[in-house]
């Protein structure tokens, strides 16, 4: 048996990873979870799943599970520290990382440092740590493997093939629900016609990411780390049917795709049971029912936000901290309502110019700049709303 723990359990990806836990039985326990704030979600996955250590963000929803939960072989912890925790639970082999946003940074880092497996879904992690977290993974033999989908795609093409051969990396992108929409009518789109993602069923912030495209610029930055690849090496196309997650091409002109029905479960599974494999649950791909898989270019006057990320990309350092921290803030004002959709890009575009590179050398230094580009975004925001 393999043990797991589940960073972000309430989530969509925490849900999905019950979803392959399930069948897969015979091979995975769950012993540590931690959790946002959706109490009575944990409680049930609790009472399900029977783990040793649960976590959730604030005091207050520890201690009303306390009163709640009647094990007491139960540990019910809070806040960072207990993310941190259950990510470096010691009797847990499989770190399942998929707390959204920079939030996930510490408990990944533990899990790193304890030497687990970790299947990455915190995208954010990798876009704002990326070398740090490369070496703490080298250093304590931890193995990191991409849950996002496009990365699992790249993860998988390359699994026999030998870095120095790889040309490029494209990374495909459903273009979300306002593809085929036009600039003009773009200003008017609202929360909730931006959280109608046509093809892939996530999280709210990671939902508006993929409406904005930024999900796609912050994927360029994580591939980058993940694969040790060059920015220029990079790119991205829109393919509205999300069959072909990421197309990798070789020196000799072969190019290796991963196409796989759009599940997130496949990712989740695949990242879990690697290197082997184990019987999917999905129906096997049918391209003569799909028919036609398209591409197209990106759009940069509709979705400026992807220029901005291969700009943050190439400047390095402190730049990609600087775009995650904005993007952050901002996406959160627009989850309330409170600027339109594309005053998202202008002010994170705003936050970006003014910010200063500096060198990243540790947690601290991530941590600093992230504070103070939120504060400078907050500030933003306040000057024009
Ligand atoms: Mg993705």
């Amino acid at each position: 048996m393999e043990n797991i723990a589940i960073l972000g359990s309430t989530g969509s990806i925490g849900q999905s990873t019950f979803g392959v836990v399930d069948r897969l039985k015979h091979r995975f326990s769950v012993v540590g979870l931690a959790a946002g704030r959706n109490t009575r979600l944990l409680q049930e996955q609790i009472e399900k799943y029977k783990p040793k250590i649960v976590s959730l963000e604030r005091k207050e929803e520890a201690e009303e599970l306390r009163r709640k939960c009647d094990v007491s072989s139960l540990r019910i912890t809070f806040g960072q520290d207990g993310a941190e925790e259950v990510a470096s639970f010691e009797e847990s082999d499989i770190v399942i990382s998929a707390i959204t946003g920079i939030n996930g940074l510490r408990p990944t880092v533990a899990s790193i440092k304890a030497g687990k497996k970790v299947a990455l879904a915190n995208k954010e992690s990798m876009v704002v740590a990326g070398p740090l977290i490369k070496a703490l993974a080298r250093k304590s033999g931890s193995q990191i493997i991409p849950v996002d989908s496009e990365h699992s795609g790249v993860f998988q093409c390359l699994a026999k093939e030998r870095k120095e051969f790889v040309k490029r990396v494209v990374l495909t992108a459903s273009g979300g629900p306002f593809f085929r929409t036009a600039l003009s009518e773009m200003k008017k789109k609202t929360v909730e016609e931006a959280l109608k993602h046509p093809r892939w069923e996530m999280g709210k912030k990671v939902t508006i990411d993929s409406a904005t495209l930024m999900n796609k610029g912050l994927e360029l930055i994580e591939a980058r780390w993940f694969f040790d690849l060059q920015p220029k090496q990079l790119e991205i196309l829109i393919h509205p049917q999300s069959i072909v997650h990421s197309l990798v091409e070789m020196n000799d002109g072969s190019v290796l795709a991963q196409p796989s029905p759009t599940d997130m479960k496949i990712p989740i599974q695949y990242a879990l049971t690697y290197p082997e494999r184990e019987n999917g649950l999905l129906p096997s791909l049918d391209l003569s029912k799909i028919k036609a898989l398209e591409f197209f270019e990106v759009d940069q006057n509709k979705f400026p936000l992807v220029s901005l990320s291969r700009r943050a990309l190439e400047e390095g350092d402190s730049f990609p901290v600087a775009l995650n921290a904005a993007n952050e803030v901002v996406v959160g004002d627009f989850l309330k309502n409170r600027l339109k959709f594309l005053d998202i890009s202008d002010v994170i575009k705003s936050a970006l110019n003014g910010h200063k590179k500096r060198k990243i050398e540790s947690l601290e230094d991530i941590f600093e700049v992230d504070w103070e580009t939120r504060a400078e975004t907050l500030r933003l925001l306040k000057e024009r709303f």
